[in-house]
């Protein structure tokens, strides 16, 4: 490892972390004080600033991040990890947070392809997994619209068969540079959801 590597860097940083006691002020339970689970994007813009925004600290929430903040299938590992957090781990409501610029809105399929081929990975492969039946275009799940994407995914978790009806899914769109909220759904007019009002 060279000390320019990031590996060796975290490595380095983990032995200074420890030496002095970093972690003694994030002490906490494997259950969120606010009793909630969010669902968040991956973006590097919202790694710290969402939860400063949201007034989250350490202990307080779950949250599951993934690209998109999206639910790709409902017994897929991102609704499991939300079930998980709501049946075993005492949360009791759950916040779908999109943003503003986000990778998946608007993804070019053609685009991800052609990155694919510049890493090497060959047309045959990619034709293969194709071929196998994974509709690409389906698989990248973007986005056109976040408003649009946020109600959608509240909507698959509301209605998924193992979510109690007493447990909300609100669904906020934020901003990635102020850290503004903008209220999409209030999950606790759910009926109005399960009936594709709001
Ligand atoms: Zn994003």
């Amino acid at each position: 490892m060279r000390e320019n590597d990031n590996l060796f860097q975290i490595i380095r940083a983990n032995g200074r972390f420890c030496d002095a006691k970093g972690y003694e002020r994030y002490q906490t339970t494997k259950y969120p004080d606010k009793r909630m689970v969010i669902l968040a994007c991956m973006d590097t813009r919202l790694v710290e600033l969402m939860e400063r925004a949201m007034g989250i600290d350490q202990g307080q929430a779950i949250i599951v991040r993934v690209a998109g903040a999206q639910v790709q299938h409902p017994f897929g590992s991102v609704m499991q990890s939300i079930l998980v957090a709501i049946h075993m781990l005492k949360a009791e409501e759950v916040v779908v947070v999109g943003h503003h610029d986000c990778g998946m809105q608007c993804m070019n399929t053609h685009a991800f392809v052609e990155k694919l081929m510049e890493r090497g990975i060959s047309k045959q492969t990619i034709q293969m997994v194709e071929n196998s039946g994974i509709n690409l275009e389906n698989w990248l799940e973007k986005f056109d619209n976040v408003y649009e994407s946020v109600r959608s995914t509240v909507s698959v978790i509301s209605k998924h068969p193992f979510l109690a009806e007493t447990i909300p899914v609100h669904g906020l769109v934020i901003d990635p540079h102020t850290g503004k909220l903008e209220m999409v759904v209030n999950g606790s007019q759910r009926e109005m959801v399960l009936e594709g009002i709001v």
